[in-house]
């Protein structure tokens, strides 16, 4: 298994601390909102990941948390409490904010078949955790207390940027610049560890600690919460890339200060996901979410297709040009397995050839091993559907390698409905109703001309003893 590593900036063998297990953790979604479909690429990614190290024989175990406390607008400890806005715009509680947003998120995740990491825990659950690391890194000499903050000192470590020579622009890519400097702080990338006064006095959840009622800062608790279930040493961490300054630099500064040690090994980062004008994000014009595909008549597996068909360490484009096109080879694609698996089911019972069966498998697990080349992967699907093999190996295969695609490939459902225009689809069952009409007054002529006249516009028609069916060529 080879994987591309932020922190040395090269594909890497991928060697586990403890031979054959994995110790993996993912920084979850801020739950104030819902997840945009550029969140939702990070995610699917790192589905892709997870299930390619399970698939190649790993035992992965995957922590993720939920941040619900501490984030504020810019990623820099500045600007307004995230989880607050949310907040007031709804007039809600925080927590009552986070837990629909959660479970919002949980939805979206299973409509594009994201498995749920093993253990997921929200920020709340764990402020013990949190100030017993703020208190070793004080009692270290790695913290300090100013305008009643604690923060972390950034100046006690020989390198603090330790995934390198970004430029000044990269780095501040979190960090909003319309917001005013923190002036406790010792040295400009310090960051906060407990706030106990900030501009927010109204500030919703707070907890006691030795320095004062306040509530953590953001960066500690992936720190913590990753220390709590996978213990001191950690094989894989992920997330997007903007999350690589200053979450996770400062991630790294936090749990190495503290442990004394090494923490992580290896940095797995997905690029943005952007539409023509830049990022895609929460303050800009329409929320992308997987909602929204589905009003638009997508199915959410088009958007994991999508996804796929291009590597993990590209910024990928949106638009909805690009996703028809997604979507017309998704639909086409599907539609041939389930071919392929009708015939199969005509030789029930039939044996899959193993050596033919070992030969595809091998390309498909080399394709991912690969620093997860999931459009190589995704690829293999149509070489196995164009091979000179039986049907049953071709579902064998199909079925194999969908545990890590999870594309639905050979499983039949509503939601695969071809995506088409609202208006459009209003049109076809109207025509669809007419030409009943003009069967049941035995007015052929008629019904064929409407049959006809849908076929020029890329509909199939199909009689069925539960009634008519329609498809999209
Ligand atoms: P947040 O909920 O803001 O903490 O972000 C959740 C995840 O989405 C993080 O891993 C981010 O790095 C990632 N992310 C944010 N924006 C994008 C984007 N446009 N494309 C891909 N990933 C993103
Ligand atoms: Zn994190």
């Amino acid at each position: 298994m080879k994987i591309y590593n932020t922190l040395t900036k090269r594909v890497e063998d991928f060697k586990t601390n403890t031979p054959g297990k994995v110790a993996m953790y993912t920084c979850g979604p801020t739950v104030y909102h819902f997840a945009h479909i550029g969140n939702l690429r990070s995610y699917i990614c790192e589905d892709v990941l997870e299930k390619t190290l399970r698939y190649v024989g790993y035992d992965v175990k995957r922590v993720m948390n939920i941040t619900d406390v501490g984030h504020l607008s810019s990623d820099g400890d500045t600007g307004e409490d995230k989880m607050l806005k949310g907040a007031q715009r709804e007039h809600k509680t925080v927590m009552e904010i986070a837990k629909f947003y959660t479970d919002a998120f949980f939805s979206d995740c299973k409509k594009l078949n994201i498995k749920t990491p093993d253990v997921v825990e929200p920020a709340t659950n764990c402020i013990p955790e949190f100030i017993h690391m703020i208190e070793v890194l004080l009692e270290k000499g790695y913290a300090y207390k100013a305008g009643e903050n604690i923060y972390f000192d950034t100046s006690k470590l020989k390198d603090y940027f330790v995934f390198g020579n970004q430029n000044e622009d990269e780095l501040m890519v979190g960090v909003r610049d319309d917001v005013t400097e923190d002036t406790n702080k010792k040295n400009k990338n310090d960051f906060v560890l407990w706030f106990t006064k900030s501009k927010f006095e109204d500030q919703a959840l707070k907890w006691d600690s030795p320095w004062g009622v306040g509530y953590p800062g953001w960066h500690i608790e992936c720190s913590c919460i990753s220390m709590k279930h996978l213990g001191e040493y950690m094989d894989i961490h992920c997330g997007g890339v903007d999350n690589i300054f200053p979450h996770h630099t400062n991630e790294i500064a936090q749990s190495e200060s503290y442990l004394g040690h090494k923490w992580c090994n290896y940095w797995f980062h997905v690029h943005h996901l952007n539409d023509r004008e830049g990022k895609i994000s929460k303050s800009k014009g329409t929320l992308l979410t997987v909602s929204y595909l589905e009003e638009q008549k997508y199915d959410p597996l088009v958007y994991r297709f999508f996804c796929l068909q291009s590597h993990y360490r590209k910024p990928l484009e949106f638009s909805f040009d690009a996703l028809d096109n997604a979507n017309a080879a998704y639909q086409k694609l599907k539609k041939r397995c389930l071919e392929v698996k009708a015939e199969a089911e005509k030789n029930a019972g039939a044996s899959v050839n193993k050596e033919v069966f070992d030969e595809f498998d091998a390309k498909f697990k080399d394709a991912l091993s690969n620093d997860i080349n999931t459009s190589m992967a995704t690829t293999l699907v149509y070489d196995v559907l164009k091979a000179d093999i039986s049907a049953t190996d071709k579902i064998a295969l199909i079925e194999s390698f969908d545990k890590v695609l999870s594309l639905d490939l050979t499983v039949e459902k509503e939601s695969a409905a071809p995506a088409v225009d609202p208006e459009f689809e209003k049109f076809i069952l109207e025509q669809i109703e007419l030409r009943k009409a003009a069967k049941k007054e035995k007015n052929f002529a008629e019904a064929d001309r409407i049959r006809a006249e849908l076929l020029a516009k890329g509909v199939v028609l199909e009689d069925t003893r539960e009634g008519v069916k329609w498809s999209i060529k």
